[in-house]
């Protein structure tokens, strides 16, 4: 038996032990057993499995086929260059090697259909420097192939094609003329051993060791049905349905970590932080503008968590200016009335260090004292002994905490972690512009002893498909509305050529007295290459820009000279920022109205979104150009999605479905591990299920007591072990 899909498997020599026959399989095999305790197994086969995390029969079965082949009947062979791979099974007429010049070796395998006549086509498959599939075809094999035929000098060919030689053992009708399933394969273990392995470990499997830990409703397949379809399905149909069985399993076990964690921070210590809203009230008086509706909404959403003894737990997402900042002012201002601390978490030092500008210039005139906490600097706004703002409000027992000890507190999410502050009161944490902080982080700060109420506020728009699953613990306040002051952003896509155009519409819009940032991507390969692209990036626009004042901000420049040049900025002294990506989140320069994203291609079109966030603030009307280089249609198609609209809850849904969770996310982000074999955004749908399912046994029974409820509890465990050893 030998086969190979990139040949990796291979290393192994070919004479491993083959599987003996039939015979030797005895007795029932448990979900549990142990694959060492299987006597057809091999030790040595055994012992590749454990290194691959396949342990035991349930860890092999729920090694899932990465796709399958319909080798009930295979397609034609291709005629013409294809899209998508095909699956052909044909025998080999004739093999060569070749030597190249560069590359040492050629390696080429003639395919034809069997029953083939002399017009029938012939498929080309080859192999660079592969000595090991060299030994492993020979004339007058069967071979299955699977790849994406292109055609070369005439000819259809496949490089490095997947294969397996077909071989006329006993095993032979495991292999054929099936929907075959492809696992995914490892290091001495092929796809084919792995079928092989798996179908017999089916074969013996004992339907009752798999347990129903579904609850009724949510999908009636048979379990057991499910794992033997998956693997070996007898038709599409099937297949389709025990995969809903095993997506719904697998997301059903995630909610039920969710909600069990959701129904633990409910009961936790907490207690009520909220004032009467004297203060938030004069707060918002002195603002310039009414709140939105969606700011009114969230505001009391957010009260009625801080009034509650219940802990909150609660994320507020909304698009880019939609004014999450005053959202979060007049909620630390509700706990601050209370006498508590209020607490805002920014993810970097300059963000911090602007939030704690600004809450000055808004708290000060209400007597209220803020302070600074980041690893490199500590100020406290120096109110003293002034009179506070008078409490009248405040619940009786409730004082103000003393002057001396800052009510607000500005300071960077390391602060959080590595104890650099000790709060005395804190009575309300904001998590400011963050994505990182996952279930589990969340889970740390809400333990503490006295609980404070956690609001995360995220930079972007998040799809709902995402708030219900990788922040399925939290309540969601969402502000879907912008204010209604927003100048206009025109976006357009160029083409790099049109440099010198845009140049020229940069300089007119700077001697009108307007600002401009201009974005190009990260170089990340090393410390020393990301300051010299920094550099000569910003040579080269201070002389396309001159004599206009340009100032360079990357990530190497050490805070307190980053907060200095964002000053100089901000007061209208630099008229043009050259920047990297730093300035993403949060920066506010009402008089800019102007960004220039150079590669904009090499951008994710959330984070473009994000980028252009920065404009558009204040009365001007506002220009985002994105140059780009790119000359494939699908970036081109994806870069003007940025032209047609400007709403982020759209740009969230498509960048979702182009570039997957992962991409927006982070997987270690998420603080849940990856999905075996469901798919957030096309299962969407059964994963709200899987929540509602969860939502509802814990809200009947939050500590899962009851008899019939404990197959659920050891779901729980186990799905907790899960989480546990992937995000530590
Ligand atoms: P984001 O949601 O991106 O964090 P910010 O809180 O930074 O947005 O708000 C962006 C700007 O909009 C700030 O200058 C803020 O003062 C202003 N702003 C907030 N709410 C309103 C409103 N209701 N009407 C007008 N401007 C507002
Ligand atoms: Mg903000």
């Amino acid at each position: 038996m030998r086969t190979t899909n990139s040949g990796e498997e291979l290393r192994q020599p070919p004479d491993s032990p083959p599987i003996p026959k039939r015979e030797v399989q005895t007795g029932k095999l448990g979900l549990s057993t142990p694959l060492r305790e299987i006597q057809w197994l091999p030790p040595q086969r055994v012992r590749q499995l454990e290194r691959f995390g396949l342990g035991t029969v349930q860890e092999l079965l729920a090694h899932f086929p990465r796709r399958y082949e319909d080798r009930n009947q295979f397609q034609r062979f291709p005629t013409h260059e294809e899209e998508k791979p095909v699956c052909v099974c044909g025998v080999v007429i004739k093999t060569a090697v070749k030597r190249l010049p560069g590359w040492k070796k050629l390696f080429e395998v003639h395919l034809h259909e069997e029953n083939a006549n002399a017009l029938s086509p012939t498929l080309v498959c080859r192999w660079f420097n592969a000595h090991y599939v060299e030994k492993m075809i020979a004339t007058g094999q069967r071979l299955v192939v699977y790849a994406k035929p292109k055609l070369r000098a005439g000819k259809l060919v496949v490089d490095h094609p997947e294969f397996e030689v077909v071989e006329n053992d006993e095993e032979i009708s495991i292999h054929l003329k099936r929907i075959a399933p492809v696992h995914p394969a490892t290091e001495g273990v092929s796809p084919r051993v792995l079928r092989g392995i798996i179908y017999r470990v089916l074969e013996q499997l004992d339907d009752a060791s798999v347990a129903n830990r579904l609850p009724t409703g949510l999908d009636d397949f048979p379990p057991a049905q499910a794992l033997r379809q998956i693997h070996f399905p007898t038709d599409f149909e099937q297949l389709e349905r025990a995969r809903r069985h095993l997506v719904m399993h697998e997301f059903f076990a995630m909610q039920l970590f969710v909600a069990a964690k959701r129904a633990e921070v409910a009961e936790g210590p907490g207690e009520a932080h909220c004032g009467s809203g004297a203060l938030m009230k004069r707060f918002q008086e002195g603002l310039a503008f009414p709140l939105t509706n969606a700011q009114i909404r969230s505001i009391e959403e957010i009260r009625a968590d801080l009034a509650s003894s219940r802990p909150m737990n609660r994320m507020l997402h909304g698009d880019v200016g939609s004014g999450k900042t005053v959202v979060a002012l007049s909620s630390m201002l509700l706990a601050v009335e209370a006498g508590f601390q209020a607490a805002i978490m920014a993810p970097t030092q300059v963000l911090a260090e602007q939030h704690y500008l600004n809450f000055k210039r808004w708290l000060q005139p209400l007597g209220i004292e803020v302070a600074l906490r980041t690893a490199s600097r500590k100020e406290d706004s120096g109110i003293g002994n002034e009179p506070l703002f008078e409490l009248g409000n405040t619940r009786p027992g409730q004082r103000v905490v003393s002057s001396g000890a800052p009510q607000v507190i500005v300071g960077t999410h390391a602060l959080l972690y590595e104890g650099g502050f000790d709060f005395t009161n804190l009575g309300l944490v904001v998590i400011d512009e963050q994505h990182k902080f996952g279930v589990l982080q969340r889970a740390r700060l809400i333990g503490q002893a006295k609980a404070p109420d956690v609001l995360v506020m995220t930079a972007t728009p998040i799809p709902r498909t995402l708030t219900m699953t990788v922040f399925g613990d939290l309540e969601v306040s969402t502000l879907d509305e912008m204010p209604a002051n927003r100048g206009k952003i025109i976006t357009a896509l160029r083409d790099d050529s049109k440099l010198p155009d845009a140049v020229k519409f940069i300089r007119e819009q700077l001697d009108a007295g307007r600002q401009a940032y201009i974005v190009y991507p990260l170089i990340e390969e090393s410390e020393k290459l990301e300051a010299k692209a920094a550099t000569h990036e910003f040579e080269k626009w201070r002389e396309l820009l001159a004599p206009m004042k340009c100032e360079l901000l990357h990530g190497r420049i050490p805070p307190e000279q980053k907060e200095t040049i964002m000053e100089r900025f901000r007061k209208g002294e630099a008229k043009a920022l050259i920047a990297t990506t730093v300035i993403e989140v949060g920066i506010d320069v009402p008089n800019a109205n102007l960004m220039l994203i150079e590669n904009a291609e090499r951008f994710g079109l959330a984070q473009l979104h994000q980028l252009r966030g920065r404009i558009g603030r204040g009365k001007h009307k506002s220009y985002c150009i994105l140059l780009s280089a790119a000359k494939n249609l699908d970036a081109i198609e994806k870069l003007k999605i940025l032209e047609q609209t400007s709403n982020g809850f759209e740009i969230a849904e498509a960048d979702l479905r182009l570039r997957g969770p992962g991409d927006i996310l982070g997987t270690a982000q998420s603080g849940l591990p990856p999905l075996k074999l469901g798919n957030l955004i096309a299962d969407a749908e059964w994963m709200r299920l899987a929540r509602d399912a969860a939502r509802k046994l814990f809200a009947k029974d939050p500590h899962l007591e009851r008899p019939e409820n404990q197959r659920f509890r050891e779901l729980l465990v186990e799905s907790r072990k899960m989480i546990l050893s992937q995000v530590g």
